[in-house]
Parts: structure tokens; C-alpha cells; sequence
């Protein structure tokens, strides 16, 4: 391999140690700014797999298993505390891993400790019911307890806040983790692990495994030793995983893809709708399972708000994600740019017109990243590729209407349900399109707002199952009855009488 001497060479975290695959095996980081290798992550093999799965079971039978809700909170406090300080170091490495410009992955590390805090306080209320039922003779009660070893699997678009998801709530249920973040972005997880250990979680609470997902990833996945796998990326992949994970009767939370819908109607504020829309669709260049990719938009404005987002597409600076000044970073990986550029391709081929964007910008810096210009598309009819499909870019689709009923058919012409917004200044529309667009989250008169209290998932092919708040605490424990007999009445129930 050439030049690999001048790598950063990074270890997974398994038991407490710092380790290299087995078999010696490492995958190239890219940074997707330079288009080149900046380090060597191990590359996962059954076997390291098996390790950390023993690693977090041996946690889950030891001192672990042994802690107090309290004391769990006590310790992910502490680690809140210890990601605030090293927020700047771990927006950085985010950054050169995954493309993502640094002024957003500083604002994701700052939020990081809210995940923490929140899900700390989850702990301590850890509860369960008593339960009066039909018979006087029994006390029955509920006990909550950690559902076990958790496998995390991570993808690379949004690798800290989508690990931080099932951290936090996994921690503050009691469980262990293995998680195995994605192959093309691993280096911000190995520093949540060295933050982790450091502020004396006991060893193998939090392992991360590294590799690739058809070999490492499917291990985890298939190990009988996992109890719950929790899992964010693409519908195609979480379709497998549900496969593997029903071998052994492992229950699976997915958070899979999305086509959302961003709905404008006349009356809105144009400004306001305006920036949702880039918010929706550019920022994280495009790369969000919740991009509202198709722009569905009331005829009397369309003209006006498409081209508000064209100006504004083709007026945003392209750039290093390091450098302030810039607006737009390249995409996360190289094989996500000729999938973008064949989307495009496709739309134009099927007969939509460009109206921004579309191709790769040339001259100075950009041209060795990653980098797409942001895209906005009109002419589109329902049956193209570009109305049905994830693009996971920079790339807005737009579908004019002229009723609420064309509207809410439109926005729910799709087989994913992750997200949608509404922009109108009519309240009681705004509450009709909520409750009419299927989705598992719908913002009125806003975009990509998220909160550790707040629900998150998918309907239909976006998958299922809830992060955050008490919906997720409950997927991560199992809820054991408990019937005690008061009264010492138990007969013989073969004799008479
Ligand atoms: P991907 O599904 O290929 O990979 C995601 C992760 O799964 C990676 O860590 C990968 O190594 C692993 N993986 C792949 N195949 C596996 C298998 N058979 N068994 C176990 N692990 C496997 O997706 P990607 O291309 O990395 O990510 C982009 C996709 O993720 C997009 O489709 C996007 O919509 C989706 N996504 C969804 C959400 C959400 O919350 N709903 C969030 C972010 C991304």
C-alpha cells in the first residue's frame, strides 16, 4: 500500500484495549476533502468480533450489571462533561473523516452532552408498575431490566450524533455496546471509546468494533451472544440485518432511508420557507436520511421559491469543511458521488430540466474532493427516478400542486415515512397536514430540529422503532412480572376442596 507510513494507524476498542484486527487486516479512511487516504482502520474479523462480544457480556455479568441507576447517570455526566472539553478535537477528526464542514460538527459535539444528560436523568427514573389485577391474594409488580449486549451499527453520514443516539440510551438502560461505525468514518467512535475509558466506565461496557459490513458488521449482527441490534443506514442493508438478526431471535430497532417531503403552500413566509428548504436539503450536503428531497410547492409561488433556492444554490461556497467561510463540503465518500452524478444523470436522461447544479464544480480546491454543486430540479413527473428514489445529496426535486388533497397525495406517494415539513401560516392546515402526511416526524414552519426527548424513526420503508426519549429507554430493557402470593394460601391443586 503505498504512502500508508504516513497514516494515522487507529486500534478498535475491545474489553478495555486497544487492539488491531486478527488477521491484521486495515481499511483506508479517505478524507473526502483531498480525495485521499489519511488513516488505517483495523478491519474486523469473526473472531475480534467474538472478542468484543464476550468483552461486553463479561461487563454485562460483572460490576456492570451490578450499578445503580444513579451511578450509571453519575458516570455519563461525567462523560458529558469530558466530550464538552474535547468537543473542538472530536468536531475535527468528524470532519477530516466524513466531510462535513467543521462549524456544523462542532454545533453536533456541543450537542452531544444533551444525549448524555438527558438519558443520565432517564436512568435514575428507571421505573416499573405495580399492577392490581382480578386476584386479592397477589402483589404483582414490573421490574425494567437491560435488555443486554446492544450491537450498534452506524453509517457514515452523520457517524457522532447517530452514535450518540443508542450510547446514551444503551448506557442509561444498563446495557453493554458493540458498536461497529461505518468502514469509510470509524475515527470519531475510536475517540468517544477513548473518552468513554478514560472517565472509568468499567472495560468492555462500550466496545467499537471496526470493519467493513458484508464481513464485520454481519458478524455482530448473526452473533447469538447480541440481544438487541440497533441499526441506522440504507432500507437495502437494514432488510439483511433484519434477516440475520431473526436467526437468533434478536429484536432490531432500523432507521432506514427516506424520500421526505417539504411542503409549501402560498401562504407561508417566504423567507423563512426558503432557508427550510436549503436547511432540508444542502446542508450536511444532502447527506440526511430526513432530506427533504422533494419540494412540493403551491403553483402560485413555485416560480418565485424555486428561484430564491436556485440563487441561492448557486451563490453557496463550496470548500474545505475546515475553513470557516465555506457552505457546502464535498460528499462523505467517493462511491456516493457516482451515485449522485448517476441520479442526475437519470433525471436528466427521463426529461427534467436543471435549474441549479448538476455537475462537479471545477477550478481551485474542489476539484479533488468529493464535491457536487447543490442541484435543484423542475419538470419532474411522479414515475422518474429522481421522484422515487433516496438520492442521499445535494439534490432537491420539485413538484408544484394546486390543493391540500394534491398535496397531501403527493407528499405521501412514496414507500418511505422518516420525516416531512409543512410551511403555511394557517394554523389549522398546518395540523390537517401533520396528522395526514405518513411519516415519523413532520415539522411545521421548520426543519431538521431533533432533541433526546423527541421521538425519532420511520414508517414503511424507513423502517421501525424509536431513538430517543422513554420509547427507546423501553426498546433497550425488558419488562419482567414479578407475582408474589400474600396470603401463603398455595393447596395442593389436585385435591378437592
Ligand atoms: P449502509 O446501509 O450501506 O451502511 C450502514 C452501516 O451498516 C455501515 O456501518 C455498514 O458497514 C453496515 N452494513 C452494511 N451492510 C450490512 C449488513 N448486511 N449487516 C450488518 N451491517 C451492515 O448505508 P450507508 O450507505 O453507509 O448510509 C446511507 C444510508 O443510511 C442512507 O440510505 C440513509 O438514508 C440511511 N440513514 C438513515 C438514517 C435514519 O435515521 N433513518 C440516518 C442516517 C442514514
Amino acid at each position: 500500500m503505498a504512502g500508508t507510513r504516513q497514516l494515522e494507524r487507529l486500534k478498535m476498542m475491545v474489553g478495555g484495549l486497544w487492539l488491531d484486527a486478527e488477521d491484521g487486516g486495515v481499511i483506508e479512511s479517505v478524507n473526502p476533502y483531498t480525495g485521499r487516504p489519511w488513516a488505517l482502520v483495523p478491519n474486523a474479523t469473526a473472531g475480534d468480533v467474538d472478542q468484543a462480544v464476550l468483552a461486553a457480556r463479561a461487563a454485562l455479568d460483572g460490576p456492570w450489571g451490578r450499578t445503580t441507576g444513579p451511578a450509571r447517570a453519575d458516570l455519563m455526566r461525567a462523560l458529558a462533561i469530558a466530550i464538552a472539553d474535547g468537543a473542538d478535537r472530536l468536531a475535527r477528526i468528524e470532519s477530516t473523516d466524513n466531510g462535513k464542514l467543521l462549524r456544523e460538527t462542532l454545533g453536533v459535539a456541543a450537542q452531544l452532552p444533551r444525549w448524555l444528560n438527558y438519558f443520565a436523568g432517564a436512568a435514575e427514573r428507571l421505573t416499573g408498575q405495580t399492577i392490581p389485577t382480578g386476584n386479592p391474594n397477589y402483589f404483582v409488580y414490573t421490574l425494567r431490566e437491560p435488555i443486554g449486549v446492544v450491537g450498534a451499527i452506524i453509517p457514515w453520514n452523520a457517524p457522532l450524533i447517530l452514535l450518540m443516539m443508542k450510547l446514551a440510551p444503551a448506557l442509561a438502560a444498563g446495557c453493554t455496546i458493540v458498536a461497529k461505525p461505518a468502514e469509510q468514518t470509524t475515527a470519531s467512535a475510536l475517540e468517544v471509546a477513548r473518552l468513554v475509558d478514560e472517565v472509568g466506565f468499567p472495560p468492555g461496557v462500550f466496545n467499537v468494533i471496526a470493519g467493513d459490513g458484508a464481513g464485520t458488521g454481519r458478524a455482530l449482527v448473526r452473533h447469538p451472544g447480541v440481544d438487541k441490534v440497533m441499526f441506522t443506514g440504507s432500507t437495502r442493508a437494514g432488510i439483511a440485518v433484519m434477516k440475520d438478526a431473526a436467526e437468533h431471535v434478536a429484536p432490531v430497532t432500523l432507521e432506514l432511508g427516506g424520500k421526505s417531503p417539504n411542503v409549501v403552500f402560498a401562504d407561508a413566509d417566504l423567507d423563512a420557507a426558503t432557508n427550510g428548504v436549503i436547511a432540508s436539503v444542502f446542508a450536511a450536503t444532502g447527506q440526511m436520511c430526513i432530506a427533504g428531497g422533494r419540494l412540493i410547492v403551491q403553483r402560485g409561488i413555485s416560480d418565485e421559491l424555486v428561484a430564491r433556492v436556485a440563487a441561492r444554490a448557486e451563490a453557496m461556497v463550496l470548500g474545505d469543511p475546515l475553513d470557516e467561510a465555506t457552505e457546502m463540503g464535498p460528499l462523505a465518500t467517493s462511491d456516493q458521488l457516482d451515485r449522485v452524478l448517476g441520479l442526475i444523470d437519470a433525471a436528466r436522461r427521463e426529461g427534467a430540466s436543471l435549474v441549479a447544479g448538476g455537475d462537479r464544480p471545477t477550478g481551485g480546491s474542489v476539484e479533488d474532493g468529493f464535491f457536487i454543486r447543490p442541484t435543484v430540479v423542475t419538470d419532474v413527473n411522479a414515475s422518474m427516478t429522481i421522484a422515487r428514489e433516496e438520492v442521499f445529496g445535494p439534490v432537491v426535486a420539485v413538484f408544484p400542486f394546486d390543493s391540500e388533497e394534491e398535496a397531501i397525495a403527493m407528499a405521501n406517494d412514496t414507500v418511505y415515512g422518516l420525516a416531512g415539513a409543512v410551511w403555511t401560516t394557517d394554523l389549522q392546515r398546518g395540523h390537517r397536514m401533520a396528522k395526514a402526511i405518513h411519516a415519523g416526524t413532520i415539522w411545521l414552519n421548520s426543519y431538521r430540529v431533533s432533541d433526546p426527548a423527541v421521538p425519532f424513526g420511520g414508517m414503511g420503508m424507513s423502517g421501525f422503532g424509536r431513538e430517543n426519549g422513554d420509547e427507546m429507554l423501553n426498546s433497550l430493557t425488558e419488562l419482567k412480572s414479578v407475582w408474589v402470593e400474600m396470603t401463603g394460601a398455595t393447596r395442593d391443586p389436585l385435591k378437592m376442596g
